[in-house]
């Protein structure tokens, strides 16, 4: 897993090295020297230049981008079937940002490891991503490829998401938003969580409602593919982000 803010995941008091060996030491028998071989591997296979001599460097000697390599080093260094990247970029700026991503991607498709990616930026996802689960108050209300949701979301909290990013045109249009505020644990609604915040809702809905396969789906999309938790899923046209 890559924890989102490597300065407060990486251990101060430790080189960052001897933090990359510990977690492959704790995988696999192989000697220290052994380790830090690998590690050094891993710092090169993350684009860190000089790797043998940033290898004992101490996490406060590198900038943000360094520590977030060396978090993603740390996590494939032990080649994982699945990588939980949570927030990987929240705290780099957007040019660092997009070096993180992209240096995800390609390792993840060199290494053939999965990358599930948890982050509120609706930009990295569209650049990363081949499927996005969108969650509301800790239930997937969406489950589809990610070119389908820009094109058409079909949960109303989904649609409401991409409506709520700054578009470049029309100029000076008001900004969407999603009335209201997410409720708390101890006042969840017993059917539809979104119904409070939804212009779709309707009778029934505040009847408990089950993660469906949608019965009725564009012709350009792959049946199947598409599940709503939303029962009037199948009747929305709501608008995305590639048809506002
Ligand atoms: S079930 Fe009803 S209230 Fe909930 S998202 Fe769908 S339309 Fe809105």
């Amino acid at each position: 897993m890559i924890f989102q803010e490597p300065m407060s995941a990486l251990d101060p008091v430790f080189t960052i090295g001897h933090q990359i060996g510990q977690a492959y030491r704790s995988h696999f028998a192989v000697s220290r020297a052994e380790a830090r071989e690998r590690a050094v591997q891993a710092l090169a296979q993350v684009g860190i230049a000089l790797p043998s001599r940033r290898h004992d460097d101490y996490p406060h000697q590198l900038s943000g981008g360094m520590r977030q390599r060396v978090m993603i080093a740390m996590a494939l260094i032990c080649e994982p079937k699945l990588l939980i990247a949570d927030e990987p970029t929240t705290a780099l700026d957007v040019t660092v940002q997009a070096q993180i991503t992209d240096l995800l991607r390609e390792l993840s498709e060199r290494s053939g490891t999965a990358l599930l990616f948890i982050t509120h930026d609706l930009g990295v996802v569209a650049e990363t991503c081949t499927r996005m689960v969108t969650m509301y108050a800790g239930e997937v209300v969406e489950d589809a490829p990610v070119d389908a949701v820009l094109d058409r979301p079909r949960h109303p909290y989904t649609s409401g998401l991409l409506r709520s990013l700054p578009q470049l045109t029309p100029r000076r249009a008001p900004l969407g938003f999603i009335p209201g505020r997410v409720p708390g644990a101890a006042e969840m609604p017993p059917g539809c969580r979104f119904l409070p915040r939804c212009g779709h809702g309707m009778a029934g809905c505040d009847q408990p409602q089950a993660l469906r396969v949608l019965a009725r789906t564009p012709s350009d999309e792959p049946a199947g593919e598409r599940r709503v938790r939303c029962w009037r899923a199948d009747a929305l046209q709501l608008p995305g982000s590639v048809n506002p």
